[in-house]
């Protein structure tokens, strides 16, 4: 499924010390499709994304993002490349409405550089466009005016791929979207996530396996820092090692 590969990580590691977080992954991510990575706690997922997205250095290995070797830019290059990846509620200004939230995201301000340091924006116009078409895509035009820090969880949770998408990006990488919600916001963010593949690649950390099941193209499965396996739904679910790994809870 999907277009050619728009993501290729080969042999990626990561080492603390003498503790192997990433023991040589590869993975291959089509575009325009659900990439959706799932393991037991501590296989190493974020740990995955940190490398992706560029938050943390590889130890080894190479990474390819739509034909360029980005294995050694740091973060803000991979994003200027159309890599956005969705922090959690940390990632909001929560006593600014949702518009000018989704401005700032567009104009490549999060909340973390605006404490440490703020600078001019480089996005230059405000991109009405841009935040006017997000608001639609993420349902919240009629919260546009509300404080971020007065929407529900589901609806910040929601605000939060929101601001990835400001960023105009490729392939989006969302880690565990859905936590802590309750189950008409895990339907709508199922259904969000769902309708970004038309227009881009998604990478998925995501515990709940029905919503997993239902939306991923291709699923990859790590334990102890490694790919235990790689396929379709369907063989996912029906692969003895996997079930193995998760003890039946499948
Ligand atoms: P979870 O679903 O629980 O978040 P995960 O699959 O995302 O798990 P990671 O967070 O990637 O797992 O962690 C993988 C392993 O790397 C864990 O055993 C973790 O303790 C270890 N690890 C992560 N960061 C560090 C660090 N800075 N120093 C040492 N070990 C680390």
């Amino acid at each position: 499924a999907g277009g050619p590969v728009l993501l290729e990580a080969v042999g990626v590691e990561k080492r603390y010390d003498k503790f192997v977080a990433l023991g040589g992954v590869n993975i291959k991510v089509r575009a325009n499709t659900v990439h959706s990575v799932i393991g037991p706690n501590g296989a190493g997922k974020t740990t995955l994304f940190h490398m992706l997205t560029g938050t943390k250095s590889v130890s080894g290995g190479k990474i390819v993002f739509d034909g360029h070797d980005v294995t050694r830019e740091p973060d803000h290059v991979r994003v200027r490349r159309g890599m956005a990846r969705s922090f959690q509620v940390t990632s909001l200004f929560l006593t600014l409405p949702v518009r000018e939230n989704l401005r700032l995201a567009a104009q490549g301000v999060a909340p973390a550089q605006a404490l440490n340091c703020w600078r001019q924006p480089t996005g230059s116009l405000a991109r009405t466009d841009t935040v006017a078409g997000v608001l639609a895509r993420i349902g919240m035009e009629r919260f546009a005016d509300t404080p971020a820090g007065n929407l529900s969880h589901g609806q910040q949770r929601r605000l939060e791929v929101g601001m990835a998408l400001a960023a105009r990006p490729k392939a989006i990488f969302l880690d565990e979207p859905t936590s802590g919600m309750g189950i008409d916001d895990l339907d709508e963010m199922k259904h969000l996530i769902q309708s970004l593949k038309s227009e881009h690649t998604v990478v998925l950390i995501e515990h709940n396996m029905n919503i997993v099941m239902d939306i991923s193209d291709t699923i990859t499965v790590m334990q102890q820092g490694r790919v235990l396996a790689e396929g379709l739904p369907d063989d996912i679910r029906n692969d003895d090692r996997v079930r193995k790994a998760y003890l039946g809870n499948m």
